[in-house]
């Protein structure tokens, strides 16, 4: 069957284009004018616009950890990416201490397998890169990934230390593995941490406190020199502030295979959030944590200059109830991460292209293009061309709601962004030429959703 999305104007990172788009087994066979004819069904896209489906880099879905789990899996929380634009999704495999990496891309592919209603990836998430692990790095990408997250932060459970985020730096030069680094300096906010608690500061607002951004940006310019002396691109996870941004922008001039990612509430959200009254200031502790609100035109600045290319949700959610609780009297207990995977994409169009930021193509770009060319999915994803999967977004400019937990698909029991206004939302969406949400009501089934395995990390994509 073919069906022809009709009437729309079709943008992509580069263009803008008034045309039809005929979509023949998944895949985009033809853009053109007057395509109806060759079609047995026809979407009406006027008024609208037509754009790849968003690619979310980073995302954190039914995740153990210490105390907890994350509260969507993988069918709840790609309903819910679904819902906001998103049609791909890279997720974390998360290793803990003494488990092979392929034995853990086993685990996540059953957790994802039968649920899972748009396709997704895996990054490998070490946790312990003692014994086989080194070698076990080179051989990811036979296995379809091909880039690994490694932590500065997190003493005492996922830091690693220099030699170590430099070994790994090495291995992954060798099979063209991109390495995603967390960075914060973890001994310096374990030393404030205890200085806190021990002084009886207990709120969440110490959750910020105790994370500076002279420690992000300390971190960030170390894993930048590590990459640099070992040869090897490196990509800078959920850079939050002005002092990891200018890392970036530094050597980035400088003509290195530096890449860095923001997320959405950094953008919208400061740290006057965690002195919200009563306890809800834990809803927003993510680390590294919400900044001061004069971040927030660096990281703009930074997206529309190049210096940053991707936007990611990393969503990571717990309930406020129950599990951000576990918390009370002391903020280094509250599970670190929060919501976002639904309204990254409308959030990020309200207040980027509506707001004159950034162009609409650059939406694109930060949202999609950019993830799929970085992590190696590109064209078959993150673009509208011949011959790449009908991933795609009929997204309407016009029209408005008002972001609410009350109407959202992602399983958590409060809204990240709850009472912000929004105009610019999906009004399709599409996987693989299957309609998948319609005026925000899910269509599609559970298990539709295929792993995609990605190539290697090419420098071509900067
Ligand atoms: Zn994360």
């Amino acid at each position: 069957m073919k069906t022809v999305i009709r009437g729309g104007t079709i943008v992509t990172a580069a263009d803008v284009v008034h045309a039809d788009l005929l979509i023949a087994d998944g895949k985009i066979e033809m853009i053109g004018e007057n395509l109806v004819r060759f079609a047995d069904e026809e979407i009406d896209a006027s008024g609208k616009i037509v754009i790849p489906g968003g690619i979310d880099p980073h995302t954190h879905l039914d995740m153990p950890t210490r105390s907890t789990q994350t509260s969507d899996d993988f069918e709840t929380g790609t309903i819910a990416a679904a819902a906001g634009g998103t049609t791909t999704i890279i997720d974390f495999a998360m290793q803990e201490k003494g488990q092979s990496l392929f034995d853990v891309l086993d685990i996540w592919h059953k957790k994802a397998e039968g649920k899972a209603v748009i396709d997704y990836s895996f990054h490998m998430m070490i946790g312990d890169l003692s014994g086989p692990v080194m070698d076990e790095i080179v051989k990811l990408p036979e296995a379809g990934v091909t880039s690994l997250k490694v932590f500065l932060a997190y003493k005492h459970t996922l830091q690693v230390d220099d030699q170590t985020l430099f070994q790994s730096l090495l291995q992954s030069g060798k099979s063209g593995t991109l390495v995603a680094v967390h960075c914060e300096n973890g001994d310096v906010i374990d030393t404030l941490v205890n200085k806190a608690l021990s002084d009886g500061r207990t709120d969440p607002l110490f959750h910020a406190i105790t994370r500076p951004p002279d420690a992000e940006g300390e971190a960030t310019q170390r894993a930048i020199a590590l990459a640099s002396i070992a040869g090897v691109p490196i990509y800078i996870v959920h850079v939050s502030c002005k002092e990891a941004l200018e890392q970036v922008i530094r050597a980035r001039t400088d003509g290195k295979p530096v890449y860095a990612e923001t997320c959405v509430h950094y953008l919208v959200l400061d740290e006057s959030a965690y002195s919200k009254p009563g306890f809800e200031g834990a809803k927003y502790v993510c680390s590294p944590p919400l900044r001061a609100k004069h971040h927030q035109e660096h990281l703009w600045s930074g997206l529309k200059n190049g210096f940053l290319q991707t936007l990611a949700s990393d969503h990571c959610p717990f309930c406020y109830k129950e599990q951000k609780e576990l918390g009370k009297g002391n903020f280094s207990l509250i599970p670190n991460g929060v919501p976002g995977i639904e309204d990254r994409m409308t959030v990020f169009y309200t207040a980027g292209v509506r707001s004159g930021k950034i162009s609409v193509n650059q939406f694109v770009d930060i949202t999609s293009t950019r993830s799929a060319k970085i992590f190696g999915l590109y064209p078959k994803k993150g673009t509208i061309a011949a011959g790449a999967d009908a991933d795609l977004v009929i997204w309407d400019p016009e029209k408005e709601k008002t972001v609410s937990a009350q109407h959202q698909h992602q399983r958590v029991d409060y809204n990240l962004f709850e009472g912000m206004k929004v105009k610019g939302v999906p009004a399709q969406v599409l996987s693989r030429g299957k309609t998948i949400i319609k005026e925000n009501e899910f269509v599609g089934s559970a298990g539709w959703g295929k792993f995609v395995p990605r190539a290697v990390h090419t420098r071509f994509h900067g």
